[in-house]
């Protein structure tokens, strides 16, 4: 073949490829054992391979300039219990808000698994992936029986209207009675759910987003407004719960911070500023400087209701170090 044939042979093939090629990608489309993008499910389980669950990296979220979270990096392990401890507005619920896709952030990522980008997904997805988060305040159905309260949530949960009228199966039965022993309140199983003490409301809240086997729970202040004994309660209920699932807590009282952390993370400015345990927290000279205040140095005497000693920590803050709250 001569150069020039040559030549106008490439030519032929490259141009014969180019009216191909979308029917070569149809072809593909239809093979047998290709699936349609279309049609791939979406990824619904989080791969812990690397035994991380949630994965925070370079998170950053601005309200008209203010800095609310702050390249904020962060990796909890799978079956951990955490506590995040900081000082009002130091950036607590505004993360959690961020991981449950109720804001988004302005950068950063946020993964479940290592496989779940949680910012390409919205609230209710992220719910149905396995994240369930409980609020300050309990908002439990008053005019409800505690065990009606977990079978509405059951069946909330499984987000189809019709289900709502149907009768539970046994094994829904089973679930139900199950989470009402982990929670303590398998006598009050069919006392109205506004009887019940404040504690007990919160534990009812906690079995409500346990009927749904979420992997990963996070608690906004459980224990605040609780009696010692509902606190020390609390703390046993969230330590059982770790392990199986994986457990954030957002606290103040730092006396049940220190009953129940294995590891905590200090935020400050949005930024995380230690992580550890709660006696490296306490003796980091910058915590005590910036949150834990004269509290880590001279223990505070005991106070009976720990939302006291909450609020006294919190108005110490502002006296001492003018820690905005
Ligand atoms: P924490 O839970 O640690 O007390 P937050 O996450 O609630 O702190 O708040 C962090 C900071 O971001 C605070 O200064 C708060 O005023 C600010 N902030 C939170 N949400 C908003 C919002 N929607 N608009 C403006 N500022 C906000
Ligand atoms: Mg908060």
């Amino acid at each position: 073949m001569s150069q020039n044939n040559a030549k106008q042979f490439d030519d032929l093939k490259r141009f014969e490829a180019k009216l191909n090629a979308p029917f070569q990608s149809l072809k593909t489309s239809f093979r047998r054992d290709q699936v349609w993008p279309f049609l791939m499910p979406n990824e619904t389980k989080a791969n812990i391979d690397k035994n991380i669950l949630l994965y925070i990296e370079g998170l950053n979220l601005s309200f008209d300039g203010f800095k609310a979270l702050n390249d904020l990096n962060l990796y909890i392990n799978q079956g951990e219990l955490r506590c995040l401890i900081g000082a009002n507005g130091a950036g607590k619920s505004t993360l959690m808000d961020v991981i449950t896709g109720k804001t988004q952030c302005d950068s950063g990522q946020v993964y479940f698994g290592q496989n779940i980008d949680l910012l390409k997904q919205d609230e209710a997805s992220i719910a149905n992936l396995g994240i369930g988060r409980k609020f300050q305040k309990p908002t439990v159905f008053e005019q409800q029986s505690v065990f009606d309260n977990l079978e509405l949530s059951l069946k909330a949960n499984k987000g189809v209207l019709p289900t709502l009228w149907a009768k539970i199966t046994p094994l829904q039965q089973d679930k139900i009675q199950h989470v009402l022993s982990i929670i303590g309140l398998s006598k009050q199983a069919y006392q109205l759910a506004g009887s019940l003490s404040h504690g007990q409301k919160q534990w009812l809240e906690i079995g409500m987003l346990l009927v749904s086997e979420p992997r990963l729970l996070l608690v906004d202040e459980p224990v605040a407004g609780m009696t010692p004994q509902e606190t020390e309660r609390t703390a046993e209920l969230l330590t059982s719960l770790a392990g199986e699932r994986t457990v954030i807590v957002v606290e103040h009282d730092m006396e049940f911070v220190r009953s129940i952390a294995n590891k905590v993370t200090v935020l400050h400015q949005g930024s995380v500023l230690a992580e550890g345990s709660m006696q490296e927290a306490q003796s980091n000279p910058e915590v005590i400087e910036v949150y834990l205040g004269e509290e880590a140095a001279t223990p505070a005497p005991k106070v009976k209701n720990p939302i006291d000693k909450a609020n006294n920590n919190k108005v110490s803050l502002i006296a001492d170090k003018g820690v905005k709250i």
